[in-house]
């Protein structure tokens, strides 16, 4: 038995996840956990050595070696080097759902997140959390917005902004859902029990209270 809560996000690309799940975590005074940034670094680290992600045999012998970590400041390390600045590439993009989607990689990752988030006080956002990784969380919620909202959002988020396009971008969110959705293994799914927000024209300040409130009627904190 687990003595503090865990509060499990999913949803689609750019649905406001991340930014949500820290205001949550900071509220909360729990640790936050972003699932994605651990596909993201694999994805990094394959990407660097060159790595067909078709290869299972070459992705096995990386997931052997490889580190994937946080420091309590949330930053993300791949094999002892802060790589939190370098994983929302287009390289990175146009990869990481291939990789997610490899039955070894997933089992490494969903063991990996298991083990950060077994003690509570936790805040995971990703696409698996209440429906696979713990299926047991206290509180789980999923977040949604419309496609043309959430390719808006990442838009704006990008620091390249003047040099990325909207609709470059919506195609990448939705190719990457389809992918996400139609996976064999753990695929996006909504969880029976998740408390689904549709966020569309919501600010986060808005999303964060929503959420806030419903913990509290769950009395989970
Ligand atoms: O959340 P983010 O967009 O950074 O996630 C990047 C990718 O990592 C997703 O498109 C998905 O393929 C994969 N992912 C996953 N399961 C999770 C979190 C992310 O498959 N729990």
């Amino acid at each position: 038995m687990r003595s503090r809560p865990i509060i499990a996000i999913d949803g689609p690309a750019g649905a406001g996840k991340s930014t949500i799940a820290r205001k949550i975590a900071a509220a909360l005074n729990f640790v936050y956990i972003d699932t994605g940034a651990m596909y993201r670094a694999l994805t990094l680290r394959l990407v660097r050595s060159k790595t067909d992600p078709s290869d299972v045999g070459a992705v096995r012998t990386i997931l052997q070696a490889v580190r994937i970590g946080f420091d309590p400041s949330g930053k993300i390390f791949l094999d002892g080097e802060d790589v939190s600045g370098t994983l929302r590439t287009a390289e990175v993009n146009g990869m990481v759902s291939t990789v997610a989607g490899l039955p070894v990689v997933r089992e490494y990752m969903q063991k990996l997140q298991r083990e950060i988030g077994k003690e509570g006080g936790v805040v995971l956002d990703g696409r698996d959390i209440g429906s696979a990784v713990f299926p047991d969380a206290e509180c789980k919620f999923y977040l949604d917005a419309s496609l043309e909202e959430r390719a808006r959002r990442r838009m704006n988020d990008s620091k390249e902004q003047l040099f990325v396009n909207l609709e470059a971008i919506q195609q990448d969110i939705a190719r990457r859902d389809a992918a996400d959705s139609q996976r064999e293994h753990s695929p996006l799914v909504r969880a029976e029990d998740a408390h689904y927000i549709d966020t569309t024209g919501m600010g986060p300040g808005m999303v964060v209270e929503t959420m806030l409130e419903y913990i509290d009627q769950r009395s989970v904190r």
